[in-house]
């Protein structure tokens, strides 16, 4: 039975360790590789590899970074009372574009989930309460996405917090319920740090 070179194979095997790639998108993206310019493939190539390489969590507000402190948390213009909860990366992105926000981010990695199995250690809640310490902050902002596990997050933030006296407020509804913060639009986004309550 004819199969196909191993290289392909290869190709394949490596492209549906991807989120969403089965046998077929695989095979097409593999047969797409081979009539690509091998001057396009080896910059993809060394993309990927650079990615990984030089890309790691920033040691204060766990974003991804590849120099540490990031860029954001060595920015000395930015409010250090002001801390701004987010579940990912692309969040601080999100975020960014509404440029109404002057402090520093946290990013979570994750919700709790206690229905998955997610708990506070699992996601970045450790390295946050570790920052909060000094006391530099005054106020912390939980833009966790406005859904269940979001809420939970918000929730058992607010709580834990409260004794410290630091102000913890919630990002406005407005935002889709449901919806993840890096699909809002600018105005929309703003619009909810703007209208933001204390917990
Ligand atoms: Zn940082």
């Amino acid at each position: 039975m004819y199969q196909y070179p191993e290289p392909i194979f290869k190709l394949m095997e490596g492209f549906m360790k991807l989120p969403g790639i089965g046998p077929k998108t695989a095979g097409r993206l593999a047969f797409f590789v081979l009539g690509m310019e091998e001057e396009d493939v080896v910059t993809l190539a060394k993309a990927l590899v650079n990615a990984k390489r030089n890309l790691h969590y920033c040691s204060s507000c766990c974003n991804i970074t590849d120099i540490d402190p990031c860029q954001i948390c060595r920015d000395p213009s930015r409010d250090k009372g002001v801390i701004c909860v987010v579940q990912d990366p692309k969040d601080v992105v999100a975020m960014e574009k509404t440029k109404e926000f002057f402090g520093f981010y946290h990013v979570l990695h994750g919700a709790i989930s206690p229905m998955d199995g997610v708990g506070p250690e699992d996601i970045r809640v450790p390295e946050l309460l570790n920052r909060l310490k000094d006391g530099t902050v005054s106020e912390l902002i939980l833009a966790t996405n406005p859904n269940i596990e979001g809420e939970a997050t918000a929730m058992y933030l607010s709580r834990l917090l409260k004794p410290t006296g630091i102000k913890v407020t919630r990002i406005a509804h407005g935002l889709p319920v449901g919806g993840d913060l890096e699909y809002a639009d600018e105005v929309t986004l703003t619009k909810a740090l703007e209208g933001r309550r204390e917990l």
